[in-house]
């Protein structure tokens, strides 16, 4: 008899600490980038899955129907904007019919909201997607200016106060704190990066203008001819080139496209490729957003040092 009240109080007790717990922002982002800074902001009020990887190529994911069922119960989507998701996310979220997160909701955050663009084309979007581009409004891959790191933040956050207003000081205090790492930080990048100001790369993909405008250094071709398209071997001779012209040894590339044609270049003219990590869990230990600029500026410090001591 004794047991059985023993067990009943057991479960009261239980159940009245599992009602206790609150509820947490359900977020649902695109790329880990924004996953990453949604942590920074929320904290333990959320709990945030990921759709794609941080080593794939953000413009062409598989659309899985696993993401729809994770999509119908989230408060909160982040993406990137700019046409960045087209290919998978448009299926994704119209089948997931989840009112909280659809075009023009609240829930539904546009990270580039008030990013200052750069590449905006004057040419019509349908016109460049005919033509094969992927970055029809702009170049959509401004995540790796650290500044803007700073505009997603405070998009997540005003969509974090939006879902939780009694949570609203702890998200700004979040919030605060932040920034002024993240300022502290690019202090240290700007220095890292000040001896090689006006030193030229080449890149595989055109994902970096916003990283190279922050830092200085100076991409002066790309080993796609447009976003979106493989090299030619036409295309691959030019570049040869104009790396002997110009002594440009560095071609940096993602993990996700093949390195074959970088290694050519990369041999011809006696140089080496680069590993850049393009989002946050591209690579082990890169994590945060901020290991995610520890990581490539890192990365091309190292390679302009070592190009240096060879010439
Ligand atoms: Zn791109």
């Amino acid at each position: 008899m004794m047991n059985r009240i023993k067990k009943l109080l057991f479960s009261i007790i239980l159940l009245m600490s599992v009602s206790n717990v609150e509820a947490k922002i359900r977020v649902v982002s695109t790329l880990p980038n924004f996953s990453a800074i949604a942590k920074e902001i929320g904290g333990d009020k959320i709990e945030v899955t990921t759709i794609a990887k941080g080593y794939q190529n953000p413009h062409f994911i598989d659309p899985k129907p696993s993401f729809i069922i994770k999509m119908k119960k989230t408060d909160i989507l982040v993406w990137a904007g700019l046409d960045l998701e087209i290919y998978w996310l448009t299926p994704l979220l119209e089948n997931s019919r989840n009112s909280n997160i659809m075009w023009g909701a609240p829930g539904n955050v546009d990270a580039s909201k008030g990013v200052s663009l750069l590449e905006i084309p004057n040419i019509p979007a349908a016109q460049l997607r005919a033509g094969g581009d992927i970055h029809v409004y702009g170049n959509p891959h401004y995540w790796h200016d650290p500044q803007n790191g700073k505009i997603i933040a405070r998009n997540i956050y005003d969509a974090f106060v939006n879902a939780s207003p009694k949570d609203a000081e702890y998200f700004k205090r979040n919030l605060e704190d932040f920034n002024s790492r993240l300022d502290t930080s690019i202090k240290k990048w700007l220095k890292l990066m000040e001896p090689f100001k006006g030193w030229k790369i080449i890149a595989y993909h055109n994902s970096w203008p916003y990283l190279e405008d922050r830092f200085g250094f100076v991409i002066v071709d790309f080993v796609e001819p447009k976003p979106g398209i493989p090299p030619s071997p036409n295309h691959l001779v030019k570049l040869i080139k104009k790396m002997r012209n110009q002594n440009i040894k560095i071609i940096i590339i993602s993990p996700y496209f093949s390195d074959k044609p970088a290694k050519v270049l990369a041999d011809k003219v006696g140089g080496q490729v680069v590993l850049v990590a393009p989002s946050v869990g591209a690579f082990e230990g890169v994590d945060s957003y901020f290991d995610l600029f520890d990581y490539n500026l890192g990365s091309l410090v190292d390679a302009f040092k070592s190009m240096d001591s060879k010439n």
